[in-house]
């Protein structure tokens, strides 16, 4: 695709949303101008931006044709984390119903496999070659079980996570930060290890990014025999 668009489509009556749930969370003083848009992001996020007068909501356009009370719901969460008032329960039990409903996930696994990125690279990297890298881990801890998605390296270094799996593009990404020889093999092996283990949890797992790891998968994690000296490696980390 050659360009994006800049701006997402209004959303008509999400100003009124805003404004009924500014009122019903107690926020105090003259609301804000809104202006509501859905906007094409990649999963369920939602931001709010205040510029003077004006609030700029933009909620992600997984939401086209959901419901009016989750339209309500992602308006309360929002404007409750910026005017530091708390979201009614019953709201967010029903948008947290709403988010892990099957239907929503497949929704999303559309939109994302429709807009995700295929990674680039192939699993060699300059120090680092993780094809068999995922054959010795996938002998040795899943019995040669696993199904082995798309490996690659990172085109840029990143900031915030070491690696990623994505269920709806079937691939496992790694940070290239790690890619170098001052990372000890047992590092890398680790972060893959990781990311093995949400293929093989898929569904309770969500992507990385948002770190829902149960304990089951925890204890399950720590059965990787450089456990330790990895996470201490790591933990180093600025
Ligand atoms: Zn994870």
């Amino acid at each position: 695709m050659k360009h994006l668009p800049a701006h997402g489509a209004a959303i008509p009556g999400g100003a009124a949303i805003f404004q009924r749930l500014y009122t019903r969370l107690g926020c105090r003083g003259r609301p804000p101008r809104f202006e509501v848009e859905f906007y094409p992001y990649a999963n369920l996020m939602h931001t709010i931006r205040l510029r003077e007068e004006t609030a700029c909501v933009r909620l992600s356009d997984a939401l086209r044709g959901a419901p009016l009370p989750v339209l309500e719901a992602a308006a309360a969460m929002l404007l409750s984390r910026l005017y530091r008032r708390r979201a009614p329960r019953e709201i967010v039990t029903a948008y947290r119903a709403y988010t892990v409903s099957p239907r929503t996930r497949r929704r999303i696994a559309r939109l994302r496999r429709a807009r995700g990125r295929i990674v680039a690279t192939g699993p060699r990297g300059g120090i680092y070659d993780l094809a068999p890298m995922f054959t010795r881990l996938n002998r040795r801890y899943f019995g040669g079980r696993l199904h082995r998605p798309r490996l690659g390296w990172s085109s840029r270094t990143w900031r915030a996570q070491l690696g990623c799996f994505d269920p709806a593009l079937d691939q496992i990404v790694m940070n290239r930060w790690l890619d170098r020889a001052c990372v000890p093999r047992y590092a890398v092996e680790y972060v893959l290890f990781h990311e093995m283990l949400h293929v093989k949890h898929p569904l309770r797992a969500a992507r990385c990014g948002i770190e829902a790891h149960s304990l089951k998968f925890r204890l399950e994690e720590k059965r990787y025999a450089n456990y330790d000296r990895a996470r201490k490696f790591l933990d180093r980390l600025p």
